[in-house]
């Protein structure tokens, strides 16, 4: 089906090559990431993956209405909104509007293995604590067909998982096996942060939603969350003493993601699920199969049920995520198979560098107050001073990586503040030369006269 919305559009950020090869756009990402408006906030990102076919495109422009309807975006910024947050009950449109946004229902080639963004970003500040925060929605696509090779698809299964604060494994008709293994291969590329994460028991990734389609065991499990979570820990967690390998599948899951969430939904009916001319109406919809969806959507995306992105516990905004983003692309690209420990590094390189960057406004902010107050003549008492609280503060942050790390970082901490105090002095050395010249010439000029 088209793409053809009013206010966006779907953009590939990273897909594979006839050859394997990791393809991105970084200037795609810029377009989106790289926008003032937005860089302070604090992000939250959806993102839906599954087989091919199985309603994620879909279930992704039902979210966009839900989105266009109840927030402002960088696209279509709404006037007037009310301070604090009142759901649009008719978010879902007319009953026979066509659906628009990722495309979906549409072929497969190569081309498509990949990750795709949308690229308008919805805004949305918090009525309880003013946090200010931008929603980023990802389809993935061409995963765990005949053409995507296993290393792909936990690739992009891990990829997405780094990058998203919800990941919703799209699956048909019940939990399987090999699904969940191939979700412990992705697992596995990041286990990493366990490492840094068994004392402070943290998990690497957050939240994990399994969402079942065409569930036809409703008079076992009803549909919805509660049911779906119900069959989770019936039906999905238990562990069998027979049968080893699949505990330890089960159990690097466990380890890996921060919170579980499991929904069933009803079969759409017949016209959703196999008319070649269906334009994606809900009219068209089971009654069951629309209010399922209309509550699973909010229950993604309603104020206070976004989640926003952690890393080592911390929220990340948009600006710290493009260079994520970036780097693990990157990584990817350059490297056939990355690996836990280069990951791992480059996680705890990218963390600890936004902390300098913070550490180092703070000395600049602090330097600044300071001078004017003390007085430039003064400026090595003031350095020293700033210098000293800045790395106080440093040593009491939450930091990432080992006791190696922390030096490293603190050395390199200490060497920029050094830096900028030696560029500062030499600047206000000259202008003081400066300042000495105008006034020798004039009294030169003083002493003529
Ligand atoms: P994607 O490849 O996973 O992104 O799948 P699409 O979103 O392109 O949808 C593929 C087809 O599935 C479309 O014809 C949809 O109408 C249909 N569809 C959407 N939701 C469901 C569902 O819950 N069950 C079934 N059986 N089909 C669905
Ligand atoms: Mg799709």
């Amino acid at each position: 089906m088209s793409c053809d919305h009013p206010h966006g559009k779907p953009v590939t950020v990273m897909k594979f090559s006839e050859t394997g090869e990791v393809i991105v756009d970084n200037e795609e990402i810029d377009r989106i990431f790289n926008n003032p408006e937005i860089e302070d906030r604090k992000i939250v990102i959806l993102s839906l993956i599954g087989a091919f076919r199985g309603g994620k495109s879909f279930l992704l422009n039902y979210c966009l209405r839900f989105l266009y309807a109840n927030y402002s975006s960088i696209n279509k910024p709404k006037e007037g909104m009310p301070y604090f947050f009142h759901k649009n009950e008719n978010w879902m449109g007319s009953c026979d509007e066509p659906l628009k946004g990722f495309s979906w229902r549409s072929g497969i080639d190569r081309d498509t293995i990949g990750i795709i963004l949308w690229n308008d970003v919805f805004l949305h500040t918090l009525d309880y604590s003013g946090e200010k925060l931008a929603i980023v929605i990802m389809d993935t696509q061409g995963l765990f067909d005949n053409n995507s090779s296993p290393t792909e698809n936990s690739r992009i299964f891990a990829l997405s998982n780094l990058i998203s604060s919800v990941q919703v494994l799209n699956l048909a008709n019940r939990i399987q096996e090999d699904q969940l293994q191939h979700l412990q291969f992705a697992t596995e590329y990041t286990q990493f942060t366990v490492i840094d994460s068994i004392e402070a028991n943290e998990k690497p990734f957050q939240n994990l939603m399994f969402l079942v389609r065409d569930w036809n065991n409703v008079e076992d499990y009803e549909f919805g969350k509660d049911g779906g979570m119900k069959y989770f820990q019936e039906e999905v967690l238990v562990i069998d003493s027979q049968r080893e390998e699949l505990n330890s599948v089960r159990e690097s899951i466990t380890n890996s993601f921060d919170q579980f969430a499991c929904c069933l939904l009803p079969h759409p009916g017949k016209v959703v699920a196999g008319s070649k001319n269906y334009d994606g109406r809900w009219s068209a919809m089971d009654e069951e199969f629309k209010d399922e969806l209309q509550s699973l959507i909010e229950c993604l995306l309603l104020p206070q049920n976004l989640i926003v992105k952690k890393i080592n516990s911390m929220d990340v905004n948009v600006r710290e995520m493009r260079q994520y983003i970036q780097n693990y692309f990157r990584l990817f690209q350059s490297n056939e198979d990355p690996g836990v420990s280069s990951i791992y590094e480059l996680t705890v390189e990218s963390f600890m560098n936004n902390l300098i960057r913070m550490c180092i406004d703070e000395y600049k902010l602090a330097v600044y107050t300071n001078r004017d107050l003390i007085g430039e003549e003064h400026l090595k008492t003031v350095h020293d001073n700033c210098k000293k609280k800045t790395l106080d503060e440093y040593d009491e942050m939450k930091k990432m990586g080992n006791a190696k790390h922390e030096q490293k970082f603190r050395n390199n901490l200490a060497e920029k503040i050094d830096k900028i105090y030696s560029e500062h002095k030499d600047q206000s050395d000259s202008n003081l030369r400066k300042f000495e010249e105008e006034m020798g010439e004039q009294q030169k000029l003083f002493e003529k006269e």
